[in-house]
């Protein structure tokens, strides 16, 4: 697989405090992927490391196949925007002139493109409007255009969606899926809000005191979210010879109760198993949410919640 990402054994100290303490992760090329953690995990470390505002203290990190301390991982920078904690844009300018600051910065031969991502991102008609009268969702969308001058083709974005009202997250989610589908970017998205970023992402890195917990795709986190039964029965070892039967997954929890990995109806479910001689008592559905299972992952004691 293309990675347009790796880290491997990754360290940031801060004297003696681990910031990243061995961090292994992989972002493959056309994902969206969500970087996942309590406050103060280490997301906007790593986010610092590889934009090249510090230097890692250990371990190592490839962009584009190219190692941090290759001479050209400058180079490799090019093809990265990233908004990190807060756009970077001037206040008293409008869309536009602020756009023009960061093709100058950039060295960029010529302004146009300007109107088609500011079109992009629906800043094109905001006309003389100054930006430090946008709303905070018209300045993280700015910061995104921003972010794509020098047509980039992975886009770091550090918690896009914190304190953006409804409509914004809707605006920034649909952003944020256009340039992906559309001219194929790689995201890279720390958040600490699960269940926006589950409408998003390809895969997710839960982190947690500077070291990757896990890494998996979003299919993978779905099917083991996913609905289950749980069923109280006259005898599970019947229920067991059923299920194998039908080749549903289960987990016999005792004589009498079970999970059951599939949603049946109830009225199939009793009759197979009352053809064998098990009664079924009750099934209720249940569904294992995606914050439960980061805290399950994490641990629930120390640490903020995420
Ligand atoms: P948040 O969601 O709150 O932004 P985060 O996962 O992005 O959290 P980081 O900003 O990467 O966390 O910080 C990781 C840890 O490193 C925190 O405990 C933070 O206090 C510490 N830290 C970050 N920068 C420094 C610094 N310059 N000096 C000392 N400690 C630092």
């Amino acid at each position: 697989m293309d990675y347009v990402l790796e880290t491997n054994g990754l360290c940031k100290y801060y004297r003696r405090f681990k910031a990243l303490d061995g961090l292994t992760m992989q972002v493959p090329k056309g994902a969206i992927y969500g970087f996942v953690g309590r406050n103060g995990a280490g997301k906007t470390t790593l986010i610092r490391l590889v934009c090249g505002l510090q230097q890692p203290t250990g371990g190592e990190f490839f962009l584009y196949g190219t190692r941090h301390t290759d001479r050209k991982i400058a180079k490799a920078r090019r093809h990265i925007g990233a908004v990190v904690e807060s756009p970077a844009y001037y206040g008293d300018m409008n869309a536009v002139e602020n756009m023009k600051m960061q093709y100058a910065t950039l060295g960029l031969p010529s302004y146009d493109g300007i109107d088609a991502l500011l079109k992009l991102v629906h800043l094109h008609d905001t006309g003389k409007k100054r930006v430090k009268d946008y709303s905070l969702g018209m300045r993280q969308r700015l910061g995104i255009a921003l972010a794509l001058c020098g047509d980039p083709d992975l886009l770091i974005l550090d918690e896009p969606i914190n304190g953006l009202d409804p409509q914004g997250i809707i605006e920034m989610r649909e952003l944020i899926l256009s340039l992906n589908r559309e001219k194929n970017i790689t995201f890279l998205i720390s958040s600490h809000i699960l269940e926006e970023l589950a409408k998003l992402v390809t895969h997710y890195g839960f982190i947690d005191s500077g070291k990757l917990i896990q890494q998996i795709s979003a299919e993978e986190l779905d099917a083991r979210c996913r609905k289950y039964l749980h069923v109280k029965v006259t005898n599970t070892a019947i229920l067991a010879q059923v299920m194998d039967k039908l080749g549903t997954e289960y987990e016999i929890l005792s004589e009498t109760e079970a999970y059951l990995y599939r949603i049946f109806q109830i009225s199939e479910l009793s009759a197979a198993l009352s053809a064998k001689g098990c009664d079924l008592l009750s099934v209720t559905e249940r569904e294992e949410s995606l914050e439960n299972y980061f805290l399950d992952l994490v641990g629930n004691a120390g640490g903020e919640t995420a």
